[in-house]
């Protein structure tokens, strides 16, 4: 059935809500910070750059809780998941066997035209991937563009203040196509400690560098930027499936192909380097940033997109201020939602109540708190479906369209109140937000580009 038109007044949510104008008084008496009901219902949507009033600044994530057993991941586990290489193999060619079936038994989100949209918007970062990290990306002259290399210029270094330098770097990040940037100093326990390739060391050395098993990243690199695209939401509606996917695909395609090299050559032409393409782990890095916070699922939950987003990070050594992390109520959320729990269809993810310590295989760190998951099952039902899954995102209530006024309220009152989570996570089954989109009913609607993200 079409989820196209799921939606309701504020007069039916307030009375859903079981609130009046009063009861939300009420609920702003325990929950400081909470503003009224108009302002709540007139919040504008992401459009805004600045943090939203509800989205509180802290000095360490909720989720950020370590002992003396952490260190930096060694990526050299024998397994892939949990699997050996060999299983790992066998996986992989039923996998090809499976899509190959699902696209002749018309399956959902399995026509020629779903796997069209999936495996092209992989393309371009595929290739650039390789040479990314060339240091000085635009060296020559095009025919209609006569490059002048920043030392013809005659001039010094462009810097300002630190906080104009996030400023100045968050616009071109944006104006190069990413919806969400964040910054934060370099911690290098969020970086891995060895690839499987090569071990990867801080040195005090002016120049990145690579050779056969050793990657070496100069300390002078001490800012990491956290650049994020939102997927496409109704195409993430159809998920499980190869359409569903491709929402993510071509946000890393544009990440790596469009805003990763053009930002690097920005700051190389304002006088400072850029490390595009890093062994960094990139979720605590965007958590300590304040991009996002961790859930349930150990993966990412962000104030405007919920998970629909893909993350990547960057290096430099322009001095900029970093920003902080953030609390928008989500650990509580997690807390008794469980919402993507309940709807894995490989088991992976927990059920306990509180995140632990305990890790569930070699694919988690040591020495930090988690809901960690079981990465084997959910790798397994990728390969057995020859997909990215992504149910638990498809499925979690924040996962909705930010200009929806009734998904801000939640939003706002859960980042204030942990009093109406139940609450809120059974009307969101309620509303019928679950489930997977017809594929042919998606591709019967025009898309234009930013409308088809955003509506
Ligand atoms: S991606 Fe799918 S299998 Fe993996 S944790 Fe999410 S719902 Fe479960
Ligand atoms: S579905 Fe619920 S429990 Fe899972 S990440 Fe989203 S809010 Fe947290």
């Amino acid at each position: 059935m079409s989820k196209f038109h799921s939606t309701v007044s504020r007069r039916d949510f307030m009375k859903g809500l079981g609130l009046t104008g009063a009861g939300l008084g009420a609920a702003g008496l325990v929950a400081p910070g909470f503003h009224d009901i108009d302002e709540l219902i007139s919040m504008p949507g992401y459009k805004d750059t600045e943090r939203k009033w509800w989205v509180e600044e802290i000095e360490n994530p909720k989720m950020f809780e370590f002992n003396e057993e952490y260190s930096r991941y060694d990526q050299r586990v024998p397994t892939i998941y949990g699997y050996t290489p060999a299983e790992f193999g066998q996986l992989r060619d039923d996998a090809k066997a499976n899509t190959i079936e699902n696209c002749k038994n018309a399956v959902n989100g399995y026509s020629r035209r779903d796997l069209a949209l999936k495996f092209g918007g992989r393309t371009a970062s595929q290739v650039v991937n390789d040479v990314l990290n060339t240091p000085t990306w635009i060296k020559g002259n095009s025919m209609n563009m006569v490059m002048v290399q920043p030392e013809e210029l005659g001039v010094g270094k462009w810097s300002g203040t630190p906080e104009e330098n996030t400023r100045t770097l968050k616009n071109a990040a944006r104006f190069y196509g990413v919806d969400l940037v964040t910054v934060t100093e370099l911690d290098e326990r969020f970086f891995y400690a060895h690839t499987g390739k090569a071990k990867i060391e801080f040195r005090d050395v002016e120049e990145y560098s690579e050779e056969p098993g050793l990657t070496i990243i100069p300390k002078k690199f001490r800012y990491a930027v956290s650049l994020a695209i939102r997927w496409a939401t109704p195409i993430t509606k159809v998920r499980v499936s190869p359409l569903g996917d491709a929402s993510g695909r071509d946000s890393i395609d544009v990440l790596y192909t469009a805003v990763k090299p053009r930002l690097s050559e920005f700051l190389r032409y304002i006088g400072y380097s850029a490390i595009p393409n890093t062994p960094a782990l990139d979720v605590p890095l965007s958590i300590a940033g304040g991009m996002a916070e961790l859930t349930r699922t150990n993966r990412l939950v962000s104030p405007q997109f919920g998970p629909s987003f893909y993350m990547t990070t960057l290096l430099t050594d322009f001095p900029m201020a970093p920003d902080k992390p953030i609390d928008i109520g989500l650990k509580e959320f997690c807390t008794s939602c469980m919402k993507c729990a309940d709807a894995c269809p490989s088991g992976a993810l927990s059920f306990e109540k509180e995140p632990y310590w305990e890790t569930k295989g070699e694919w988690n760190n040591k020495g930090h708190k988690a809901w960690f998951e079981n990465s084997k099952n959910c790798m397994g039902f990728w390969l057995e479906t020859n997909t990215l899954c992504g149910i638990c995102f498809r499925e979690c209530p924040f996962s909705k369209y930010d200009v929806a006024n009734v998904h801000e309220l939640i939003k706002i009152t859960a980042s204030k109140t942990s009093l109406f989570n139940g609450f809120f996570r059974n009307m969101d089954d309620f509303m019928g937000y679950g489930g997977q989109w017809d594929a042919e009913e998606v591709w019967a609607r025009e898309w234009s580009p930013r409308a088809w993200y955003a509506k």
